[in-house]
């Protein structure tokens, strides 16, 4: 599904991404782990078409399509979905509007017609139950004055109803209390498929209680230094980084 080789990206002139591989298949999660400031967040952003960030060298193919050449805009349409790709609080557009636009788009891109609004609302009251989100929430303006928990179960919402071929999940710097760990991990055991595959970016070992990675790789000063079973992440959690230093080949 995902294919990355060798992957160098920079940000404002420095170079973040210093050859980077990762294949991804349908069916499995990854879990990508490393210290901060290793580039877990630019790798989340550069597949993502984030246009802050240069791509310097390298291939990332996305099932047969070179997903550098596209737009964010076809990424998303491809499958690529990136949780805080929308973070922004739009007051009057409530949640359900706001993907039904999405998946209009979506549909459209795949030459369908959008769903007749009776199919629709269905999917709603299905995918709701699903993921166990409060039909209060999916009316509300989008992300607007929602707490970090409300988030995540939106988050979570969002994937349901788009369900992307590929989801990347960053979660390093939002603070995840226990219940938005449990509110994530819940949607991810419910949402993952044979046909679908997450890529998930964290600091904790903790998630990774709830969600059980195929993989598990070091994000190290740009590359990825070592990939390994769930087990990984619990040796990670012991002995922390430093002794993946000498594996690193990139310079500082
Ligand atoms: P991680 O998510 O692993 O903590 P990041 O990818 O966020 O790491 O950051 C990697 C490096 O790139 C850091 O040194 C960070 O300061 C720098 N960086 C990331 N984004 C930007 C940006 N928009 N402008 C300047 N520097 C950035
Ligand atoms: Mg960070
Ligand atoms: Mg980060």
């Amino acid at each position: 599904m995902l294919s990355i080789k060798n992957l160098r990206a920079s940000v404002e002139g420095k170079e973040i991404l210093k050859g980077l591989n990762l294949e991804i298949k349908a069916g499995e999660v990854h879990a990508i782990m490393g210290p901060n400031g290793s580039g877990k967040s630019t790798l989340a952003s550069v597949l993502a078409g984030n246009e802050n960030y240069e791509v310097t060298g390298g291939e990332a193919w996305f099932d047969g399509k070179n997903l550098l050449d596209l737009s964010p805009e076809d990424r998303a349409r491809e499958g690529v979905f990136l949780a805080f790709q929308y973070p922004v609080e739009i007051p009057g557009v409530s949640n359900i509007n706001f993907l039904r636009t999405a998946m209009s788009e979506i549909r459209a891109y795949r030459g369908l017609p959008p769903m007749e609004a009776k199919e629709f609302l269905k999917t709603v009251k299905e995918k709701q139950k699903l993921v166990e989100f409060d039909a209060a929430l999916a009316n509300r303006s989008l992300n607007e004055g929602f707490s970090g928990g409300e988030k995540k179960r939106n988050e979570i919402f969002q994937l349901a109803m788009l369900e992307p071929k590929l989801a990347i999940l960053d979660e390093t710097d939002s603070g995840l209390d226990i219940d938005a760990l449990r509110i994530v991990s819940k949607g991810v055991n419910k949402l993952r498929s044979d046909k679908n595959a997450f890529l998930i970016i964290t600091h904790y070992q903790r998630l990774l209680d709830y969600i059980v990675p195929d993989f598990v790789h070091v994000l190290y000063n740009g590359q990825i230094v070592k990939t390994g079973s769930k087990e990984l992440a619990l040796e990670l959690e012991e002995k922390g980084y430093d002794w993946l230093k000498e594996t690193s080949k990139a310079t500082e």
